[in-house]
């Protein structure tokens, strides 16, 4: 299967081509023929799959080919996702994608000046990629005109609905024409989802490839049982000895990113954060940093990390289990892609065992888990203050979770993220 049989366009196969992709990945073999038809979709994708050139490509061979209804420049196409770092993200796909078509786009999110963006839309653009509470500001100020839309990109939807935007979304959708084609990409297919598909999409091509979980065996997955308070120290160590150069860390607060990236730095290695209180000039830079090397470690929040695409991103640390189970295969989806190796590192302590077992249950696998000799866990380990929404809480204490013993992990110690130190290491 090659691009050409996917009945793309030259100008489109020619951006292609410098992308250096050889093949179709399974879902743009399957959604670009469907979305070429004018089908609706609803396409059960992560990121790493593929799927942004998937929709993307597809979408600009169907605006270029077509004639406009009006005769001024008014948006034909609107890509709504969840964060501003997707949108931004996509938003560049579809400008090298796009770069031989004489197509306008344009990305709007918040957290920057709105007034650049309606000079923007004021010149005319064909396509729109946003976050939708900044699309509804445009549409509140009467500064966009979304009556010509003829295709909707709801990418990344069930991201979309955990984050609240349902309403926000229905107030979007009230605008367009009901006449326009409509394309949903979810990773997960909750009841939420299946109801808004059922409502939005007409007689859609169900899409579904293997979730980067289980098609990703290039993804190396490891625990290290660890006392809580000893993590930060084990991570520093781990980068150091195994000579990690770029590592992106997941927290589950915002307070907890920001503090293990002053610690990180305080041990002398190059780390940043981003997180949902951070502006996003501020993340548009730590990301660029760390993309380019300038920076060794970057801690995210999940909310923050969601469409991070980075080639080639070799290894990925869970400093905390996330609390939905989900998010941990959306963390992982960072490393592996394309074909290249990747190892996801978790640190877990004693009352992150139930997250840790629902996580295994999602995966229907056990991961294997590997105890650094100097960091082995103690009964004494304890949560922490800034973990609010613990299970263990509410866990009556002969319910909770065994502390991992060595015992359990000779089975695996050949599986260990490298060498296994022999000594106690240095303090923090
Ligand atoms: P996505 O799932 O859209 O986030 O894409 C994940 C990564 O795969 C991006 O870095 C793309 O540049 C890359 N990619 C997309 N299509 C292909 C392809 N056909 N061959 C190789 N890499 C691709």
């Amino acid at each position: 299967m090659t691009f050409q049989n996917l009945g793309l366009t030259t100008d489109l196969l020619r951006a292609v081509a410098e992308q250096g992709y050889s093949e179709p990945t399974p879902i743009q073999q399957q959604a670009i023929p469907a979305i070429l038809q004018r089908r609706d979709i609803l396409a059960s994708a992560q990121t790493g799959t593929g799927k942004t050139a998937g929709f993307t490509l597809p979408l600009l061979q169907r605006l270029s080919t077509t004639k406009p209804n009006q005769g001024h420049r008014t948006p034909r196409a609107l890509i709504l996702t969840p964060t501003r770092e997707l949108a931004a993200q996509v938003s560049d796909s579809v400008k090298t994608y796009g770069k031989y078509l004489p197509l306008q786009s344009a990305v709007i999110y918040g957290g920057v000046g709105i007034i650049p963006q309606i000079k923007t839309l004021r010149r005319g653009v064909d396509i729109i990629v946003a976050t939708p509470g900044r699309l509804l500001d445009h549409l509140r100020q009467k500064t966009l005109d979304l009556s010509q839309i003829e295709i909707l990109v709801l990418d990344e939807c069930d991201r979309m609905l955990d984050m609240g935007f349902i309403h926000d979304m229905r107030k979007i959708l009230a605008v367009l024409p009901a006449s326009r084609q409509t394309l949903m990409f979810s990773a997960t297919f909750s009841k939420a989802i299946q109801q808004l598909a059922n409502t939005l999409l007409k007689s859609p091509t169900l899409i579904e490839v293997a979730p980067r979980n289980t098609a990703a065996e290039q993804v190396t997955q490891i625990i290290h049982p660890v006392n809580r308070d000893r993590k930060q120290e084990l991570l520093a160590y781990m980068i150091s000895f195994h000579n990690w150069k770029q590592v992106l860390v997941f927290t589950r607060t915002k307070h907890g990113a920001s503090r293990l990236a002053e610690q990180l730095t305080k041990d002398g290695l190059k780390t940043t954060a981003i997180h949902g209180n951070k502006t996003q000039a501020a993340r548009t830079r730590a990301l660029s940093d760390f993309k380019q090397g300038k920076v060794r470690v970057l801690v995210a929040t999940d909310i923050a990390s969601r469409g991070i695409d980075i080639d080639h991103l070799p290894y990925v640390v869970n400093f905390d289990l996330p609390d939905v189970p989900e998010d941990y295969v959306h963390r992982i989806g960072r490393t592996g892609r394309a074909g290249n190796e990747g190892r996801a590192v978790s640190l877990v302590c004693r009352d992150e065992y139930p997250l840790l077992r629902s996580i295994e249950r999602l995966l229907k696998r056990t991961i294997t888990e590997d105890v650094i000799a100097g960091y082995e866990p103690t009964a004494s380990d304890q949560a922490q203050s800034d973990q609010p929404n613990r299970k263990r809480s509410h866990q009556p204490r002969s319910q909770r979770a065994k502390p991992q013993t060595q015992a359990k992990s000779t089975r695996s110690k050949n599986n260990s993220a490298g060498a296994r130190p022999g000594k106690r290491l240095r303090t923090a």
